[in-house]
């Protein structure tokens, strides 16, 4: 028999009915002879209402009860599930995390899988059940809930894959595919047959969020295929995949955005070894990530430096940075929470020049200011104004002419 995985978000499992008609879709799976694992994500919005009601109760919730009260969102819909699956006549059982042998690492709100082991899941399907497993979460050595990051369960649903040797991880959502932009932003946007798994990376890091990027990654390092499909219709999806795309004719495949950037700009910075370890290395130690980083070159050994957060990261960034900038001598620093990024992305853009240009070009048609630039070898992104960034992505999808590639 062979496995396969099944991931359904948030959007897809929102109500009892949705529920119901996402349970008679696995019921078709697991008819055709399949062993058959479904992962499914709390129900529609209940995440970030559980996030907003920690918050009525303190402004600093603890991280591990914060994990426990988010991890409840998918044992919810976990449960309901497993209830609709043994309604049409299936025998079926839900797990959280914990039981279907997810272990993590121990930074809560953002755990890595250390293992996964397959023991519980490989038993419950010696009894014919279909395993619901709920996404987004698993335990420490320890014993303690952790969640995964926003997003997860894609992440929870390929590492399930790969360790339980599937054949496919399907990824099912409230659109039909990877587009060539976020659909909902560009309705011209194009649904790709298939994908890199590197390309998808970049889609997914800078903001297409119809897929978890460490899930992406997880793939990749396991070649395990993804499909990423709608769960309202059966229109063939997107492919994820280690091979070479089949659709090569445009070297630029998708444009992908992000409204979530913040910068901080500290001026005035002296330039002398060690500096740049007094402002990162506190900030790693408050556990915010940086993403751009960028520092002109000093006049009279004084420079600039500036570097981007999550908008969310903003207030715990500044409390470090701001002593640091007395201790170092710089001068002063700001913050600006007002920003976006936008990116074009393509594997075929590493071996033909003109494509910074043509988007940069674009971004000055249409009336946009770059304020830094980022790229890697199959990716250029340029930090704009947050509310310049639909306004760009619609104008690089045409300037990149993706509706008709
Ligand atoms: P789920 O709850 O199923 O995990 P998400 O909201 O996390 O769904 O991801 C699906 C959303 O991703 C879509 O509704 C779409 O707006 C967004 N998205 C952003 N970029 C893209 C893209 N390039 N292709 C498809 N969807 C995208
Ligand atoms: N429920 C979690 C979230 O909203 C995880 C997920 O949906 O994948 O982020
Ligand atoms: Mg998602």
């Amino acid at each position: 028999m062979a496995v396969i995985v099944q991931k359904y978000g948030g959007s897809s499992v929102g109500d009892a009915d949705k529920i119901k008609n996402v349970a008679r879709r696995i019921a078709h799976t697991r008819e055709q002879g399949n062993d058959v694992i479904v992962v499914v994500s709390a129900m529609g919005k209940t995440t970030d209402n559980l996030i907003s009601l920690a918050n009525q109760i303190t402004g600093q919730p603890d991280d591990r009860e914060m994990d426990v009260l988010l991890s409840t969102g998918e044992i919810v819909s976990s449960t309901l599930m497993a209830m609709a699956l043994r309604e049409l006549g299936h025998p079926a059982i839900s797990l959280s995390g914990a039981q279907a042998g997810i272990r993590t690492s121990s930074k809560y709100s953002r755990a890595q899988i250390l293992s996964v082991d397959p023991a519980r899941i490989e038993n419950e399907f010696g009894k014919g059940n279909i395993v619901i497993v709920a996404g987004f979460q698993g335990i420490t050595n320890d014993m303690d809930i952790t969640t995964l990051g926003r997003g997860g369960s894609d992440t929870t649903a390929v590492a399930l894959a790969v360790q339980l040797k599937a054949k496919i991880c399907e990824i099912y959502t409230d659109v039909e595919g990877v587009y060539s932009a976020d659909p909902r932003i560009i309705p011209l946007a194009r649904k790709l047959k298939d994908i890199g798994y590197e390309e998808m990376l970049e889609m997914a890091s800078y903001g297409a969020a119809v897929m978890h990027s460490r899930a992406v990654e997880l793939g990749e390092l396991y070649g395990m295929p993804i499909q990423v499909a709608a769960s309202h219709n059966s229109n063939p999806g997107t492919i994820i995949h280690g091979g070479t795309p089949m659709e090569i004719s445009n070297k630029v495949r998708g444009i992908a955005h992000d409204l979530n950037v913040a910068k901080i700009t500290i001026v005035g910075v002296p330039d002398k070894p060690g500096v740049a370890t007094s402002i990162f290395e506190p900030l790693a130690k408050a556990g915010v990530s940086v993403d751009t980083i960028v520092q002109n070159s000093s006049i009279d050994r004084i420079a600039d430096l500036t570097f981007t957060v999550h908008k969310s990261d903003i207030g715990k960034a500044m409390k470090v940075v701001e002593p640091v900038v007395k201790e170092i001598g710089a001068a002063s620093c700001e913050s600006d929470s007002k920003l976006g990024k936008v990116s074009v992305i393509g594997s075929g853009m590493q071996s033909a020049p003109g494509y910074a240009s043509t988007m940069f070009k674009c971004l000055y048609e249409a009336g946009v200011n770059i304020e830094m630039i980022t790229t890697s070898e199959i990716r250029i992104t340029c930090i704009i104004a947050e509310d310049k960034v639909k306004e760009a992505v619609k104008a690089l999808h045409k300037a990149f002419e993706l509706e008709t590639a």
